[in-house]
């Protein structure tokens, strides 16, 4: 007789902030992979995330995309209640959308501070409000927040973003103690270096010395990150909440 299989989630319907590359395509990807389906949602790259969806659907996948920026409040409100209505419910939310501004504290602007906390932290907050409403209803729900390593281990040149990834931390922690009595779990996904348009434009020298600073001596992948994705979405973790999960090649222990 075959094993049951693990970390299905068929049936599930899920959102993917940021969806149309890097991490959040390979966790959309990787989430329609387990029978999901999958809200590949994007700003402003529709024919990136119109590839995603086709790519899904092409293995046999359930997708669909929908566009707004999380850091206009009402928009994504919007848009997320419209979700619900449609679907009848929303099972699962990986708040990825983010941006990196860096540059030394000196010389760091208001208007990118401003920026960074609006998609970062309160774009991801704002998601997790609305997409709970409906969690709330079905007292079911997994709420995935990307942070990053530098969130807990600095950065220097990176204070904001660091910040925004550090806050993520808190937030996720208190909406999980505050959910779990409706089964509704919350943990935070922080990768380390992973090779995506955010950190294409390093130069050689700044990406040698970062992989001298992973144990495992590569820098890390997107399937790497969205297999992590799978399992805190999955019904098998479902006694994991509040957690930050690392897939960092052991960067930060
Ligand atoms: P990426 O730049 O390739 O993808 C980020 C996605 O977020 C893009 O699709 C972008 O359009 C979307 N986005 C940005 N601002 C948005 C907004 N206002 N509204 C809607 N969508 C918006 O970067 P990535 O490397 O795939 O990063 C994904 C997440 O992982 C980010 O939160 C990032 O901070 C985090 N992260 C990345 C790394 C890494 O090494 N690449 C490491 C740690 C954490």
């Amino acid at each position: 007789m075959a094993a049951p299989s693990m970390f299905r989630l068929d049936g599930k319907i899920a959102l993917v902030t940021g969806a149309s590359r890097g991490i959040g395509r390979a966790c959309a990807e990787a989430l329609a992979s387990q029978g999901a389906l999958v809200i590949v949602h994007y700003r402003s790259g529709e024919d990136a995330a119109k590839g995603v969806e086709a790519a899904i659907v092409a293995k046999g996948g359930k997708a669909e995309t929908c566009a707004f920026d999380v850091a206009d409040t009402g928009a994504t409100e919007t848009a997320i209640e419209g979700l619900i209505k449609r679907h009848g419910r929303l099972d699962i939310l990986v708040a990825n959308a983010g941006i990196s501004i860096d540059g030394l504290l000196l010389r760091l602007k208001d208007d990118d501070l401003d920026l960074l906390f609006h998609t970062n932290v309160r774009g991801a907050i704002v998601c997790a409000r609305a997409a709970t409403r409906s969690m709330m209803r079905t007292k079911r729900g997994r709420v995935i927040f990307v942070s990053s390593v530098v969130g807990e281990t600095g950065n220097g040149g990176q204070t904001a973003y660091a910040a925004t990834k550090a806050a993520l931390l808190g937030a996720a922690k208190s909406i999980a103690r505050e959910y779990a009595s409706r089964q509704i779990t919350v943990n935070v996904l922080s990768p380390g270096f992973i090779d995506t348009d955010m950190t294409s434009s390093m130069t050689d020298a700044q990406r040698e010395a970062l992989v001298k600073a992973v144990p495992l001596g590569r820098t890390g992948s997107t399937a790497d990150v969205a297999a992590a994705c799978v399992y805190l979405a999955s019904d098998e973790a479902s006694y994991v909440t509040g957690q930050v999960l690392r897939v960092n090649g052991g960067m930060y222990v």
